[in-house]
C-alpha cells in the first residue's frame, strides 16, 4: 500500500453542516512522500488534531479546493497557516477555481502570501503535486466554479464532487475506484437542494464508469437518515458493483 485517503468528513450541505451530523472536514491524501488535503470544510483542523493517529498539517505539501462553496473551504485559511508553520514556512501549493480568490474569495490575502503558489483548476489540464499527478477532466454543473479530479495512479482514482448529473458525466470518470459526492435521496425538483448528485445519479454513473470499488461521501440530510451503510449494501446488490459508503475517520487504503 502505497497511498490512503482518510475522511475527515463525509457530510455535505448546509443542515448537515450546521447540525454537524457528519463531519465536514474533506479529505487527506497520502501518496509515496506527498500529502494533499482537499476541500477543507468546517472542523478540518479539529479533525486532523484530534485524530487517534497522528497527522501533522506541517507536512501538507498541497491543497486542492474543487470549488469555493463553504462546506468545501470555510477551514482553508487556517490550514494554510498550519501548514506553513503559522506563516513563518512559505510551502505548499494551492490548486482551486480561479473564482475562489477573485470575487468574494474564500482564500484570504494574507494566507495567499504564505504559499509557493497557486494554481488554478481549468478543465482538461494537467497537474503535478510531487508524486501525485493529476487532471481535470470536466467543467461540473454547479452555482460556481467546480472541477472534480482524476488522480493519475495505479490505481486510478476519480473525485466527483458536487456537480448536477449531465449526459456526458460518466464517459469524463473512467476510473478505478470513484469516490463520488451523493448528497440527495431524490432527484431533482422532489428536493429542496439541487446541483447535486441523487442515489439515482450516482447508479446512472457507476454502472457507465464500472470502477472496481466506489465509495459515496458528502451525504445529504435524507441520506443520512435512510442509513448510508444500509443503502450502499442495497446500491452493491443492485448494480453489482463493490459500493462502499464512507464514514468519519475512515482511511482507505490503495
Ligand atoms: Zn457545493
Amino acid at each position: 500500500m502505497e497511498g490512503f485517503i482518510k475522511f475527515f468528513g463525509t457530510g455535505g450541505a448546509r443542515f448537515v453542516v450546521s447540525k454537524q451530523l457528519r463531519a465536514t472536514g474533506g479529505l487527506w491524501f497520502h501518496y509515496k512522500d506527498t500529502n494533499l488535503y482537499i476541500d477543507p470544510g468546517p472542523g478540518a483542523l479539529v479533525r486532523i488534531n484530534t485524530s487517534d493517529e497522528v497527522f501533522n498539517p506541517a507536512h501538507l505539501d498541497g491543497i486542492i479546493l474543487t470549488h469555493k462553496h463553504v462546506d468545501h473551504t470555510n477551514d482553508v485559511n487556517v490550514l494554510i497557516e498550519a501548514m506553513t508553520e503559522g506563516g513563518f514556512k512559505k510551502r505548499g501549493i494551492l490548486f482551486c477555481p480561479e473564482d475562489a480568490i477573485q470575487e468574494d474569495p474564500v482564500v484570504l490575502k494574507f494566507a495567499r502570501n504564505y504559499l509557493d503558489g497557486i494554481q488554478f483548476l481549468k478543465e482538461k489540464r494537467y497537474y503535478i503535486l510531487k508524486d501525485i499527478p493529476f487532471t481535470v477532466p470536466v467543467r461540473h454543473i454547479h452555482p460556481v466554479e467546480t472541477y472534480g479530479i482524476i488522480f493519475d495512479l495505479n490505481p486510478r482514482i476519480g473525485l466527483l464532487t458536487d456537480t448536477r448529473f449531465f449526459d456526458t458525466l460518466p464517459e469524463h470518470y473512467r476510473v478505478d475506484c470513484l469516490i463520488v459526492n451523493v448528497l440527495r435521496l431524490k432527484p431533482v425538483g422532489q428536493q429542496y437542494i439541487i446541483d447535486h448528485l441523487s442515489v439515482q445519479d450516482f447508479i446512472e454513473v457507476v454502472t457507465e464508469v464500472k470502477p472496481e470499488v466506489a465509495i459515496m461521501t458528502h451525504f445529504g440530510m435524507n441520506i443520512i437518515e435512510e442509513g448510508p451503510e444500509m443503502l450502499a449494501e442495497r446500491l452493491q446488490k443492485e448494480t453489482g458493483i463493490r459500493i462502499i459508503a464512507a464514514y468519519d475517520g475512515m482511511k482507505w487504503e490503495f
